[in-house]
């Protein structure tokens, strides 16, 4: 789609060359922008990142008083704020708009992008139930890759009339390639996490692990590996039912998630077993971490119909090129430090040691 604009407006192009210097100067950066904001956000696949990314640069070239980019539920009937600019920090959390009411709702629900020039005195503005709208003039545009809703993006300024209707074709232009940005980065996520934990999945984990290990070897550097297994889970499923036990993983693994830096890759290893890869950390350095877990889990206050339900987890630590030198001996080595946490009692971390081998 982004060639595809490239060219319709190149083909427009031609048909006003007589259009003034200031109108194709004005084109010029219309599709140098869109070329370096499509460059810019396909290579994103942080979600967030790619938000953050997509309004800023659209605030920007736009030179937008205010933006925020609105996401669909799952059920699509309600948009929330995914990221924003220049709203309070409250107001961008607890906005929530049904579909088809106030503008973005509109927008979406008749997938068609609004140019409010003057908020008070646009009739269709006017006609569109709203709350909390200043003085001055607004765009939004629906995000939509082929027939898929995602959301809607807005932008406004406080003086009326301050956007041209060339503003509002580029506005549109940029929301067409931020919506397929979104939609691959969705669909990339939706491969790489692990359903019911929302952790990265084991063959994400995988990938990534190698990725980490060139790099070490590149900089030379080192790479830790955690593994975590739940501590007698099969009684615990046998006792409170499976159900009990799905739940006590999600937890896991938002404690896993809370206890580690932004920069650790956790991910479901499979089962009741997850694994945290530690890049730029040695042994030493990633058993803080993995006793931070295992207190984390040990001191959560699990509870059944009320009632406490102390859960443990043991873990093992090792790391790359110290104790291991290829990805197989790390996972194997990180293993046999999990199997003494075990066999020594369980819910403890313990840092791989020759002794252990098996
Ligand atoms: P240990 O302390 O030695 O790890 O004992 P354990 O009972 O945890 O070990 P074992 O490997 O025998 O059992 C793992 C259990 O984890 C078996 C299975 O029922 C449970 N399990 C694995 N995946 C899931 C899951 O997705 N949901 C639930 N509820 N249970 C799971
Ligand atoms: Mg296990
Ligand atoms: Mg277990």
């Amino acid at each position: 789609l982004p060639i595809f604009c490239l060219g319709a407006s190149f083909d427009e192009m031609r048909l006003n060359l007589r259009s003034t210097k200031a109108d194709l100067d004005y084109r010029i950066m219309q599709l140098s922008t869109l070329y370096e904001v499509g460059k810019a956000i396909s290579s994103v696949l942080d979600f967030k990142k790619l938000q953050h990314i997509i309004l800023e640069t659209v605030v920007k070239v736009i030179k937008a008083e205010k933006g925020s980019l609105m996401l669909v539920d799952d059920t699509e009937k309600i948009l929330t704020i995914g990221v924003a600019v220049g709203l309070s920090e409250e107001v961008a959390r607890d906005t929530r708009l049904e579909i088809g009411k106030s503008v973005a709702g509109w927008v979406v629900d008749t997938r068609q992008p609004l140019f409010i020039k003057n908020v008070e005195t646009d009739q269709a503005f006017l006609a569109i139930k709203k709350k909390n709208v200043r003085a001055g003039t607004l765009m939004c545009a629906p995000l939509m890759a082929k027939e898929k809703l995602l959301g809607a993006l807005n932008v406004s300024r406080p003086e009326p009339d301050s956007f041209s209707d060339k503003d509002f074709e580029l506005f549109i232009n940029l929301a067409n390639q931020a919506a397929i940005a979104i939609e691959n980065a969705r669909l990339y996520r939706y491969a790489v996490t692990d359903e019911m934990t929302r952790l990265y999945n084991h063959r994400y984990f995988q990938q990534r692990l190698d990725e980490e290990l060139l790099r070490a070897d590149r900089y030379d550097n080192h790479v830790s590996l955690l593994i975590l297994d739940v501590d007698h889970f099969k009684k615990f499923n046998d006792t409170y039912g499976h159900p009990e036990g799905d739940r006590v993983l999600k937890t896991v693994a938002r404690l896993i998630e809370k206890s580690v830096r932004e920069v650790d890759i956790s991910a479901r290893y499979g089962g009741e077993e997850f694994v945290v890869i530690c890049p730029e950390k040695n042994g030493e350095g990633s058993l803080v971490p993995a006793e931070r877990i295992r207190s984390a889990v040990e001191n959560f206050d699990f509870r059944i119909d009320g009632k406490p339900v102390p859960i443990t987890v043991s873990l093992g630590v090792a790391c790359y090129p110290d104790q291991a030198r290829s990805k197989a001996e790390l996972i194997q080595k990180a293993d046999y430090a999990l199997y003494f946490s075990k066999e020594s009692g369980r819910n403890r971390a313990t840092l791989y040691n020759p002794i252990m081998n098996r």
